[in-house]
C-alpha cells in the first residue's frame, strides 16, 4: 500500500477547493486533503494537523495570505506552494522570501499542480550533503546542519527546509563558487534554471538571517559566475 500524503489547502474560493479535490480523487488518490477557507482557519489545521505540504492562496477574506505564510514559517517547516493571480511578480518574490517552496499562478492545469507538488516533496525530503552538526560559521554565529537551528549572538532562530539545503550546498562546495544554474538545478530541479528570481530570494532571506550586515555579507558572498560560503570561524 501506498503511503498517504496529507495535503492542506488554504483558499477561500469554492470553485477551486472543488476542483483540486477532484485532481487529487481522480489522479493522486493517495493524497489525504484538508480544506480551510480563511487563513486563521489554515493557520490552526497546519497545527493541528501537521500536513506534509501545504498551498496557501494570496488572496484570503480574513488575513493576507503573506502574513498567513509568515505566521505558519514561525513554527513550521513544511513546504508551502503559494498561489498567485498572473502578473503579481512582487508577491511571488516576498512569498519566497518568507519560505515559500514555489508557487503556482492561477488558473493552473491538473497536470502543473501535480507536477509542483511532487517537485516540492522530492526537494524538501532530500538531503544535499552531509556536514557535521554544528559549526560555527562566525564568531557570534553557530549553524545546526542537521536541524537547522542558528544561533546568532542573542537570538536563536530555525531556517526553512530550502534555505538549510541551499546553505548545506554551498557550504559543500568548501569556499569554491558554485554558478546560479548548479545551484538552481541541484536545489529546485532542472525545470528551474532560468527561475534565477528563487534563488535570489533566498540568497536575501538567508543573509537578512544569519548576516550581521545583509548589505555587507560576510557568509555568503556574491562572485561574478555565483556564489560561495565562507567560514570566518571555527
Ligand atoms: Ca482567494
Amino acid at each position: 500500500m501506498q503511503k498517504k500524503i496529507s495535503i492542506l489547502l488554504i483558499e477561500d474560493n469554492q470553485d477551486i477547493q472543488e476542483a483540486v479535490g477532484l485532481i487529487f480523487d481522480v489522479h493522486w488518490p493517495q493524497v489525504e486533503l484538508h480544506r480551510a477557507l480563511t487563513g486563521v482557519e489554515g493557520i490552526a489545521l497546519m497545527r493541528s494537523e501537521s500536513p506534509d505540504l501545504a498551498i496557501l492562496d494570496l488572496g484570503l477574506p480574513d488575513i493576507d495570505g503573506l502574513k498567513v505564510l509568515r505566521e505558519i514559517r514561525s513554527f513550521s517547516n513544511t513546504p508551502v506552494i503559494i498561489l498567485t493571480v498572473r502578473g503579481e511578480q512582487m508577491d511571488k518574490i516576498r512569498g519566497l522570501e518568507l519560505g515559500a517552496d514555489d508557487f503556482i499562478v492561477k488558473p493552473f492545469a491538473h497536470k502543473e499542480l501535480l507536477a509542483r507538488i511532487k517537485s516540492v516533496l522530492s526537494r524538501t525530503s532530500k538531503v544535499v550533503a552531509e556536514q557535521d552538526e554544528q559549526q560555527p560559521v562566525m564568531p557570534k554565529t553557530v549553524i545546526d546542519f542537521n536541524t537547522g537551528e542558528v544561533i546568532k549572538g542573542e537570538q536563536q532562530f530555525k531556517l526553512g527546509r530550502t534555505e538549510l539545503n541551499l546553505l548545506k550546498y554551498l557550504a559543500s562546495n568548501d569556499g569554491k563558487v558554485v554558478s546560479d544554474s548548479q545551484i538552481l538545478i541541484t536545489i529546485w530541479g532542472e525545470e528551474y534554471v532560468d527561475c534565477a528570481e528563487y534563488l535570489q530570494a533566498y540568497i536575501r532571506s538567508l543573509r537578512e538571517k544569519l548576516e550581521e550586515d545583509p548589505d555587507n555579507p560576510q557568509i555568503i558572498i556574491t562572485d561574478a559566475d555565483g556564489y560561495k560560503f565562507q567560514q570566518i570561524a571555527g
